[in-house]
């Protein structure tokens, strides 16, 4: 098993994983002409893509889809209300395959184990991508860690996870209205770089070994500042951060 993130941050978020000879695209919220651009510069020919997996609506996460849709035959798994609020914005050229939040579907050996996430979207999502005896989490926009994502991510060798934002730097934040700043830190926001740290550590110890950080604020986080609060005291687990303007390597 093999991923790929082809760009993160409030800017827009994909990544492809690949394993069992499938490969999945998940999200597509970078331009249709980013997204091909970036999978063909990392060896991916986008009409190889099987499926595309959407964890929520937000623009972020879906921008480039209805473009991409004319030029992909995939299929687009989402939730029940994730689809309908994307079909409803003019996504309506894919075939569309609805799972149901916490559910799982399969390709060949592949398999795709959604959970439920607190976020301000509809019906969000995180997954976890089983091959054999490999697993890797994927947990994007949410706002605190659950007891039944951490129960979910329990085991999983390799992680993506967002770190936002840390404390201090958003409190200092100028730019942003405090409105906007309550809702980042909120319940249904995001994750800060001390909530992932502690999910993190708890995962290192059911035998996480690598972890890339997302979806970093560039006004209230940096990838120095995210690593170091999260590799903590953890030796044993490998630690990047992924970027927004480029995609950043093969990860197995
Ligand atoms: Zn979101
Ligand atoms: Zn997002």
């Amino acid at each position: 098993m093999r991923f790929i993130v082809l760009g993160s941050g409030s800017g827009g978020n994909a990544a492809v994983v690949e394993a069992g000879g499938m490969r999945l695209l998940v999200d597509a919220g970078l331009s249709a002409k980013q997204l091909t651009d970036r999978m063909k510069a990392s060896g991916i020919e986008p009409a190889s893509i099987n499926a595309v997996l959407l964890t929520h609506e937000h623009g972020d996460h879906v921008r480039g889809l209805r473009v991409l849709m004319k030029q992909m035959a995939a299929p687009v798994y989402a939730t029940p209300s994730t689809s309908m609020v994307v079909r409803g914005s003019g996504v309506d050229t894919a075939s569309w395959k609805i799972f149901e939040s916490g559910g799982s579907f399969h390709f060949n050996g592949l398999s795709v184990h959604s959970f439920a996430v607190p976020h301000d979207a509809v019906e969000p999502v995180g997954f976890v991508f089983r091959h054999e005896e490999k697993s890797f989490g994927l947990l994007s926009d949410t706002g605190h860690v659950t007891k039944l994502i951490s129960e979910r991510l329990r085991g999983v060798g390799a992680l993506f996870v967002e770190a936002n934002y840390d404390d201090a730097l958003l409190e200092a934040d100028t730019k942003r209205p405090w409105s906007t700043k309550q809702r980042i830190s909120s319940r249904h926001g995001h994750l800060s770089n001390a909530q992932t740290a502690a999910l993190v550590a708890e995962l290192a110890t059911t035998g996480l070994r690598r972890v890339v950080l997302g979806h970093l604020s560039r006004d209230c986080n940096c990838p120095l500042t995210a690593a170091k609060a999260v590799r903590g005291s953890l030796a044993e687990v490998e630690i990047v951060c992924a970027e927004q303007d480029k995609p950043c390597g093969w990860w197995e």
